[in-house]
């Protein structure tokens, strides 16, 4: 694959970087203006709950002076009574007047005793109980020139202070307050000031926190009457005042979306450069090849060997087979890849399967290989063109799913009508079926190395083994132990089955050629078994 050229090349860095900048201190705004909106929320309810609380206590103060001022049997505004009221505020701590009403005006107060000469003016604000009504007042009855409130039971009356004193919180936060659908309306300094806001009217009558046009709301609720307190406060400012958070969350976003970007184009570029280093060999024929020989584990004979493919890249440093196959399959290189081994392979170890006919070679073929037939005619050709009997050359095709395609089955079949040994690999590592092996016809299986980390274990693979070999024997196929690494493991397989052929470190690593013609020239000749 051709390497892009610089200025592509910048390019792409360029925008993957920006890109990933941009979306890493986007997310972390989100994430970090989420947060102060949800913090700032819990903290907006914090002042409506203990607003509440307040006021429920100035509540049962205002209650309870009223029941005793209705207890007392002193004539009302009597110079007696009004002593008993002083006394009573005094001693509440909470209220700032006691008096008494006559119909709709205030007859004698403990502030100002009976010397009212006009009318107070005094709106009503709400009766949340019955024969409980709350007044707001002015003039008279104000402190600091703020209006106050007044709790009247029967004609008794106190006066419970400035409208919203029980709100504790910051002056940036507006308070109101509301009593169900009566909605009574505060908004700080002037509390009970200006109408509910239209749009949200609900907002202040039920407990919970809101994000709503641009402002952040929460609301309790008295739990023995109607009576509710909001705390509000302006998105923006709550960002205003946050903006040192949000903008270290922003630029902390920009760097981290970097440092992905730099890991994704390092791993594109690596692969980038992995891939044409891999079609240049590819072209060079610089692969190469291993042998790892087969043997019969009940006299550790060498009845043939697997060719494994190798690879270097420009720095020297090896990559594992798994690895470059993959990308030799995904960028369509397997053929050539395989042309490339077969050759090679036939050239080195011709000279063995001319001179020992029982030798068996065994070649992997990728399941991709099996869609193209001009690949198997030249693979098929260039055997016959070495004077190699095909019986000498076992296909090894590893078992997996894309193997179950019915095209792909016809081909297996045709390469083994033309004589070939064909060997199923890996078996058992995830799409075995034990009917799959009746659909094709096969000459033996390789049974996966992880079969044999579980000799000895309780894992369900070593417990099918055995029916994994009486099924294959019953289909007269050969049997491959693959990964035999100890002698403990050959001799548990020894016990199981006589037959069974072995493949592994305890035989022999995979060798180069002059090793494998150097093993194969050592080995006794006794009379010799096919595979
Ligand atoms: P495979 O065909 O199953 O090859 C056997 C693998 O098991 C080899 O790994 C071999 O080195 C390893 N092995 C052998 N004995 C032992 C043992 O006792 N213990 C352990 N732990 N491992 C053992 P390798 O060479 O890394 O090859 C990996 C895979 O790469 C092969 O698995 C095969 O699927 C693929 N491959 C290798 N060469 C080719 C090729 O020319 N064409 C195709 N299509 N695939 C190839
Ligand atoms: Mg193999
Ligand atoms: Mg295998």
């Amino acid at each position: 694959m051709p390497q892009l050229p610089p200025k592509k090349r910048i390019s792409l860095i360029f925008f993957v970087l920006s890109l990933c900048s941009l979306a890493g201190a986007f997310s972390c705004y989100s994430l970090a203006r989420e947060l102060i909106l949800c913090s700032a929320q819990t903290q907006l309810l914090g002042f409506s709950r203990e607003s509440i609380l307040k006021r429920d206590g100035f509540e049962d103060s205002a209650l309870q002076a009223l029941s005793a001022m209705h207890h007392s049997a002193l004539p009302h505004c009597s110079p007696q009574d009004l002593d008993a009221l002083r006394e009573l505020v005094f001693k509440s701590g909470i209220l700032h007047d006691a008096g008494w009403f006559e119909g709709k005006q205030i007859r004698c107060s403990s502030l100002i005793a009976n010397n009212i000469n006009k009318s107070i003016n005094l709106q009503f604000i709400a009766k949340p109980q019955n024969e409980i009504a709350y007044y707001r007042s002015y003039d008279h009855f104000s402190i600091a020139q703020k209006p106050t409130v007044i709790v009247r039971m029967g004609d008794a009356y106190v006066n419970i202070g400035i409208l919203g004193r029980e709100f504790s919180g910051p002056s940036w936060v507006q308070y109101f307050g509301a009593i169900s659908d009566i909605r009574g309306y505060a908004n700080t300094p002037d509390f009970y000031s200006g109408p509910p806001a239209p749009h949200a009217a609900w907002i202040y009558t039920s407990p919970g926190t809101y994000h709503l046009n641009g402002h952040l709301y929460a609301t309790a609720c008295s739990t023995r009457n109607r009576i509710c307190r909001t705390s509000s406060v302006p998105v923006n400012f709550i960002l205003r005042s946050e903006r040192v958070f949000i903008r270290t969350g922003i630029v902390l976003g920009g760097v981290l979306g970097a440092l992905f970007a730099s890991a994704i184009l390092q791993f594109y570029f690596s692969r980038q450069t992995l891939e044409s280093q891999l079609g240049r060999a590819i072209r060079k024929k610089q692969l190469y090849l291993q042998y790892q020989p087969i043997v019969r584990i009940a006299d550790r004979r060498m009845v043939g060997a697997e060719a494994l493919c190798r690879w270097k890249k420009e720095d020297g440093v090896p990559v594992p087979p798994q690895k470059f196959i993959a990308i030799a399959e995904e960028k369509n290189w397997i053929g050539s890849l395989t042309k490339l081994v077969f050759s090679k392979a036939l050239e080195e170890c011709r000279a063995i399967l001319l001179t020992h006919p029982d030798f068996c070679l065994s070649l992997n073929l990728s399941v991709l290989c099996l869609d193209d037939r001009k690949l198997l005619c030249d693979l098929q050709q260039m055997i016959a063109d070495c004077g190699v009997k095909p019986s000498s050359v076992a296909i090894e095709i590893t078992e997996s799913i894309a193997a179950h395609d019915p095209q792909r089955i016809a081909q297996i079949q045709t390469l083994r009508q033309a004589g070939h040994p064909i060997h199923l690999d890996d078996f058992g590592t995830g799409y075995s079926s034990l009917s799959y092996l009746h659909e094709l016809n096969l000459d033996a299986i390789k049974i996966d190395k992880a079969f044999m980390q579980t000799i000895g274990t309780d894992a369900v693979q070593f417990n099918i083994l055995p029916q994994i070999l009486t099924m294959s024997q019953k289909l007269q196929l050969n049997v491959i132990i693959e990964g035999i690494e100890t002698s403990e493991q050959e001799a548990y397989l020894s016990r199981i089955s006589s037959s069974l052929l072995g493949q592994g470190w305890l035989y022999g690593h995979p060798v180069d050629q002059e090793q494998l013609h150097a093993m194969q020239a050592s080995q006794p000749q006794p009379e010799q078994k096919p595979l």
